[in-house]
């Protein structure tokens, strides 16, 4: 659904609109192309229109008849003493809460944003579908998380990984609206390459993101190497199994030309075992390696974060290491994911679910 307009409000949402959109706009109110180019830059860098001193004052006021501006607004920001990880509670406009996280690494800054208030996979061990979906993010919103981020900052974010709250392509069209805004000249300007989308498998669309040749790094939330075990802790393996995901996977790949990764969360006695480790490197390599040997495989490792409410456990240290021994053994990289932020319980899902508590 195109969330460009609120229901309550038809103003539009000034943050969703490209440079060509936000152009025709201020032509409907009498002004010239180079003042929208302006009014671009400065949203972008976390300026509302009120903030804007070149921008007169009767402009404003015709922009504010048939625009509507909001960024979202820090609720909480905690800041690790360990690392200096970054997360955030933002408020949106009519008060739902999403977190982001910004981590910082050799390689730059990098923020993890939301897609939606909420999901509605149902994953067993995810902290964020517990509630169900409440909305999907507005590509404003979704941009608006990476300018506030920055903002408050001042320092560039050089990296977006869209694996907050959400699945992504269950808000497929306010993504791609914000993926071509967040890569614009004159805005943000961040390239594709430096864009990673996770999603848990919803199969349609990976082939309809494939066909758009975005040059993003595709990152699949995959946890288990069969049907069975997908589908007990993941019920979008009802509707597309591991098979139909892989061949999504290889169809991308051929298509795209860029390397996909795979999440895996390692739970105790669920997933972690070294038979389930084999049986990953074979289906991974049969489906992605059976016509391109040199298509690189990357496993991301991670051990579940504990959530009260689904009861599962972290695996074990020396099971985590013989699962990425196994992978490692049949030509697969497999690397064990740093936690980050572990004093300010970083991982997304669960200040959103404190908050509501609270
Ligand atoms: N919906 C998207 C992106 C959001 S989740 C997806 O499914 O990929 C980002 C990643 O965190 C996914 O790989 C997800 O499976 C994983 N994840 C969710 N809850 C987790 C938990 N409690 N411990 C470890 N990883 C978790």
């Amino acid at each position: 659904m195109d969330q460009t307009h609120t229901k309550q409000d038809e103003r539009v949402e000034l943050l969703s609109l490209s440079r060509e959109e936000l152009t025709a706009l201020m032509k409907s109110i009498g002004e010239p192309a180079y003042r929208a180019t302006q009014l671009f830059t400065q949203l972008h860098r976390g300026l509302s229109p009120e903030q804007m001193t070149n921008i007169g004052k009767e402009t404003r006021r015709k922009l504010a008849e048939v625009a509507d501006y909001h960024l979202p607004r820090i609720e909480r920001k905690l800041v690790s003493a360990v690392d200096g990880t970054v997360k955030y509670l933002f408020a949106l406009s009519d008060g739902h809460c999403v977190e982001s996280v910004v981590m910082s690494y050799e390689h730059g800054h990098t923020i993890c944003i939301s897609s939606q208030v909420g999901c509605r996979m149902g994953c067993r061990f995810c902290a964020s579908t517990i509630g169900g979906r409440v909305r999907d993010l507005s590509a404003g919103e979704l941009l608006g998380q990476v300018i506030a981020a920055q903002a408050d900052l001042a320092y560039r974010i050089d990296n977006i990984v869209m694996m907050g709250i959400g699945e992504p392509l269950d808000n497929f069209d306010n993504v791609v609206k914000f993926l071509r805004l967040v890569n614009e000249e004159g805005g943000l300007n961040i390239g594709y390459r430096h864009i990673s989308l996770s999603t848990c498998g919803i199969v349609e669309k990976i082939d309809a993101l494939s066909r758009l040749d975005l040059p993003i790094t595709l990152s699949i939330s995959l946890h288990a190497p069969d049907d069975e075990t997908r589908s007990a802790i993941m019920p979008i393996n009802n509707k597309w199994g591991v098979d139909a995901l892989l061949s999504a996977c290889r169809r991308y790949y051929g298509v795209t030309g860029r390397r996909i990764s795979f999440e895996y969360t390692l739970i105790s006695g669920k997933n972690d075992s070294v038979a389930q480790a084999e049986k990953l490197a074979k289906v991974l390599n049969s489906h992605l390696r059976s016509r391109d040997e040199s298509m690189p495989i990357h496993v991301n490792l991670i051990p579940v974060n504990e959530v009260d409410e689904t009861g599962f456990v972290r695996s074990g240290e020396a099971a985590i290491r013989s699962f990425a021994k196994t992978l490692e053994k049949r030509g697969i990289r497999a690397t064990v994911r740093r936690k980050l932020g572990p004093d300010i319980n970083a991982s997304c899902g669960q200040l959103r679910r404190a908050a509501m508590e609270d």
